[in-house]
């Protein structure tokens, strides 16, 4: 990489930022597509969040990445955001034009595009959301838009899960119901996709769905957390011979829309594996 006075940086906003992998995916990108830009990452504070997006102008940086815990307030701050990250309420990638900050979320057509590309149909499916945070509210808004059958939330503090109900009955036909039940065997029989949207799992070893359960039906199990790669839930669910989506596809799929947004260009099949491949030398599994 040829960092000279012309590179531009595009960058992550979050705290804590140390473990993040978008530098290694963005990297790569960059470099196999000549764009001169560095990526970097940038620890900021919660209360800090304004005098970063004024960074963003003052200096010039061509775009971001938006992490925990600044996805949903930043967007007081931007200048435009996209209808879809709108609706969501959250952006997880700025684009920087002439000094104009816009906001987008690439976070649920990640997660689809991680669902589509490995050959499942969503088309009139019913899915099972467990979480009701801001990567809920991405993918069942993305879900919604795609006319799955049913999205059913299941959450410890159903207001937040009622929010989101709110908006997909406003805006969408698919059918939305919440509740804060934990999840049973019935549940598990009536679904045809499991989505774990909660940090449960994230660097432990608790699943957030009974591991005594035993589902009769061949459901799809997906857990956006990824890392640990193989999550106690992805774990049951393989130990029950269910199939599985991992986080990592998710995370990766959200980067080349985030990409593309940045530089027009849409990265290739092999790229993405070459991708996954630094995540498997990089990342503990
Ligand atoms: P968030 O906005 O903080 O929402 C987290 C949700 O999980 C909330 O609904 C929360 O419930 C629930 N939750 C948290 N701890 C729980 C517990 N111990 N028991 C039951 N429920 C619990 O977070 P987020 O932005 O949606 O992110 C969630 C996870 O997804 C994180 O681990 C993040 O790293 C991961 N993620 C992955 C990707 C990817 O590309 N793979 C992208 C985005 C996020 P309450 O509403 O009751 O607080």
């Amino acid at each position: 990489m040829n960092i000279n006075s012309t590179t531009k940086i595009i960058g992550l906003l979050g705290h804590p930022v140390k473990h993040s992998f978008s530098p290694n995916i963005h990297n790569y990108l960059f470099e196999k597509y000549s764009q001169d830009n560095i990526y970097c990452c940038f620890d900021v504070e919660e209360e800090k969040i304004k005098e970063g997006i004024e960074g963003i102008k003052s200096l010039g940086i061509k775009g971001c990445n938006v992490t925990i815990p600044h996805k949903v307030n930043i967007i007081t701050y931007l200048d435009n955001i996209d209808n879809k990250a709108r609706l969501i309420g959250a952006v997880n990638t700025i684009k920087n034009e002439n000094g104009i900050l816009n906001g987008y979320n690439t976070d649920g057509l990640g997660f689809v595009k991680s669902i589509l590309d490995k050959g499942y149909d969503l088309k009139n499916k019913k899915i099972m959301i467990i979480g009701a945070g801001g990567a809920c509210r991405s993918i069942a808004i993305e879900l919604a838009s795609i006319d799955v059958s049913s999205i059913d939330i299941r959450n410890r503090s159903i207001n937040k899960a009622n929010e989101i109900v709110d908006i997909i009955k406003n805006n969408f036909n698919t059918k939305i119901l919440c509740s804060p039940k934990s999840i049973d065997e019935k549940d598990l029989n009536n679904i045809d996709i499991l989505i774990n949207t909660t940090p449960i799992g994230m660097e432990s070893d608790l699943s957030p769905v009974d591991e005594k359960l035993t589902p009769s039906k061949n459901i799809l199990v997906c857990d956006i957390v990824y890392k640990p790669h193989n999550t106690a839930l992805i774990k049951w669910a393989k130990k029950n011979g269910l199939e599985v989506i991992h986080g990592i596809d998710m995370l990766i799929n959200q980067a080349l829309h985030a990409f593309y947004i940045w530089t027009g260009i849409n990265p290739s099949k092999d790229d993405e594996e070459h991708i996954k491949d630094l995540y498997n030398k990089t990342i503990e599994k």
